[in-house]
């Protein structure tokens, strides 16, 4: 059987870009594969957190998970720092990774840019991180969002030099997944690219019908179409895509057909897609609050998703080991 893995950071809570992206495929996946979900904690220190701010971060995340309808019965969901062996992977991967090639990637080149006092080694090795996490358990399919494609394509790279390196088929190289046809990208309510924690334009899943409401009518829009039929720039077409996403198909088929004749109000549009929102985020907001009240129950889930991931990544880790010229431990 295939097996699956795919992780968040803890630095605030699910949007829709994350479900969408991700968290949709998850629960779908779960069913056919042998899945693997974690919650990212190390990855999340490149930022600094304070340990009381971790520690909530990662509930916030498991409660969000289970929310979303992650049955650790199925899937292991674990704790990425419970699982010390993919630290191991992650020094032999950064033996084999090189300067030039990390400081290419686009992400660090950002994060370099955003944050000049704080190019740290771990913004640096991220693709090396994230590419332990998929090959300590020899994954072969990866659900991400768009967004990630260079990373995974680096995930690759590294799985790929491992094999030549000790001339050995061990590792498979980790596809992106989607579940429709492409990769989703969730827009922003600001106009301007996609839907994102630190961009500060998300709807989250755990947010209340009010908040939603105020989010959505503040969205950038524009004076409307004045000839039929014309092309949706930016802000309207991120509308739109919101539409697609959320609403019935016939929502979004009847305001196109007003964005298309020019009769198109965007107030109502707002209004309409406002409550297709909190229709979908409604049930998972309750789920949500509830599991954030249970953490014994939390606390068992993540000791369960621990043994899994670390029966899983210790095997791995064995034969790396032996394959390397390293004793077994
Ligand atoms: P992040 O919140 O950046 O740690 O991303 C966690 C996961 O959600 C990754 O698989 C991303 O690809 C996915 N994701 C985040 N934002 C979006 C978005 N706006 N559209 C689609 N996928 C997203």
């Amino acid at each position: 059987m295939e097996t699956v893995l795919s992780g968040i950071r803890p630095t605030g809570n699910l949007h829709l870009g994350n479900y969408f992206g991700a968290v949709k495929s998850f629960v779908k996946l779960q069913d056919e594969y042998k899945c693997f979900f974690f919650i990212a904690d190390w990855h999340s220190l490149t930022t600094h957190p304070k340990p009381a701010d971790i520690q909530q971060s990662v509930r916030t995340i498991l409660a969000e998970y289970l929310a979303c309808g992650i049955d650790p019965e199925k899937a292991a969901i674990y704790v990425q720092s419970d699982v010390p062996e993919v630290l191991e992977l992650y020094l032999y991967l950064n033996m084999n990774a090189y300067l030039g090639e990390l400081q290419r990637v686009t992400t660090f080149k950002e994060k370099a840019r955003k944050q000049p006092d704080n190019i740290n080694a771990g913004l640096l090795t991220y693709p090396t991180l994230m590419a332990a996490d998929i090959i300590i358990h020899r994954a072969d399919k990866v659900p991400v969002g768009k967004d990630q494609e260079q990373n995974m394509e680096m995930a690759r790279r590294f799985a790929r030099r491992f094999n030549q390196m000790y001339e050995v088929d061990f590792f498979p190289e980790p596809a992106s997944f989607a579940y429709s046809d492409k990769a989703v990208k969730v827009p922003g309510l600001d106009g301007s690219g996609k839907m994102g924690k630190s961009e500060g334009n998300a709807i989250y899943l755990v947010d209340d019908a009010t908040t939603i409401r105020k989010k959505v009518m503040k969205a950038v829009t524009d004076a409307g179409p004045t000839l039929p039929n014309s092309e949706k720039p930016e802000p309207v077409a991120n509308l739109f895509t919101l539409l697609e996403i959320v609403s019935p198909k016939s929502t979004y088929d009847y305001f196109n057909e007003q964005y298309n004749n020019c009769s198109i109000r965007y107030g109502d549009l707002k209004k309409q897609l406002a409550e297709d929102i909190i229709a979908f985020n409604t049930p998972i907001r309750e789920r949500i609050l509830s599991y954030s009240s249970d953490l014994p129950y939390m606390e068992r889930v993540a000791r369960m998703g621990a043994e899994k991931a670390r029966e899983s990544a210790s095997k791995t880790l064995n034969e790396v080991r032996h394959i390397i010229g390293f004793r077994s431990c």
